[in-house]
């Protein structure tokens, strides 16, 4: 068999990642039309290049819907994104919501921006999609943001959770996707090179990642020198959950779990009744 070019092995690849996020979470149903938030940067590009070549080839019929918030970041030219994805033949919808004047307005001197810039972002992308008669919205987070968050998290929150690949919005109208969850960073950023998506610079608006972020990305940096795979382990760690080896009653009760680990063995193994002490 010919070898692939490297770009059509990284889209085999990277396909493959977005359908096993795609089937594994009963992400796309029938007629669904998917609004994705399309930024200009790399992940966003590729995710829609991704689900448009997943509409082709799907037995489930879907359509797309590329939408790009202009939040008023001084300087922020939309024009490259809006011919390419034009010229590709994409449904696109342009809206500007001066989002970032409220930020400056709100946010101390000093502190970054994104918290919530992000959550002004959001609520413009699910009122937008409700006008466009969405009914799902795809974002581009992908592995190394959903392994950041974890991270983020564990250190700094005393939390166990990392990004959901699938939500409801808190109040039940709109269900946000993930569906680049299992592809790496590295590779996301390789097909935007080789493809030439025409990315729009970032941090126009001005804003510093914060201190958090910044030493847990030197962390993993670090981590993944030393031990090759260290990400893909914590990808996979957070498909293989054992609930009996975490410390929360909370969980045992809502699971109904009547188990306990076996001290030599470290395995689960059944109570007896009459051992049964609920956590
Ligand atoms: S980098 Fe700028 S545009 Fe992006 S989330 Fe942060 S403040 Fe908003």
């Amino acid at each position: 068999m010919p070898e692939l070019e490297p770009r059509a092995r990284l889209e085999r690849k990277l396909s493959r990642a977005l359908a096993r996020a795609v089937t594994g979470f009963d992400m796309i149903a029938h007629d669904d039309r998917i609004m994705v938030a399309v930024s200009g940067g790399k992940d966003s590009y590729v995710l829609l290049h991704l689900l448009n070549a997943l509409s082709r080839r799907a037995p489930v019929r879907f359509s797309l819907v590329a939408v790009h918030i202009d939040q008023g970041q001084p300087g922020h030219d939309p024009s490259p994104l809006v011919d390419f994805l034009r010229a590709q033949g994409h449904e696109l919808h342009l809206v500007r919501d001066d989002t970032y004047s409220a930020v400056r307005a709100t946010v101390p001197e000093g502190k970054t921006y994104c918290s919530l810039c992000s959550r002004l972002r959001r609520a413009v992308l699910y009122r937008v999609a409700s006008e466009l008669g969405c009914t799902k919205i795809a974002l581009g987070h992908h592995r190394d943001d959903i392994i950041v968050t974890l991270m983020l998290n564990l250190i700094f929150s005393g939390q166990l959770k990392a990004m959901p690949p699938k939500l409801r919005s808190d109040d039940g109208k709109h269900i946000v996707l993930r569906p680049l969850a299992y592809c790496a960073e590295q590779d996301i950023a390789e097909l935007a090179r080789l493809a030439g998506f025409p990315i729009l610079p970032c941090r126009l608006c001005g804003s510093q990642p914060n201190q958090q972020r910044k030493a847990v990305d030197a962390l993993l940096a670090d981590l993944d020198s030393r031990h090759p795979g260290a990400r893909a382990n914590m990808l996979a760690a957070l498909a293989n959950v054992r609930p009996t080896h975490l410390l929360d009653p909370g969980l045992w009760s809502k699971l109904g779990i009547l188990v306990a680990a076996d001290d030599e063995t470290d395995a689960a193994v059944p109570l007896k009744p009459q051992d049964l002490v609920r956590p």
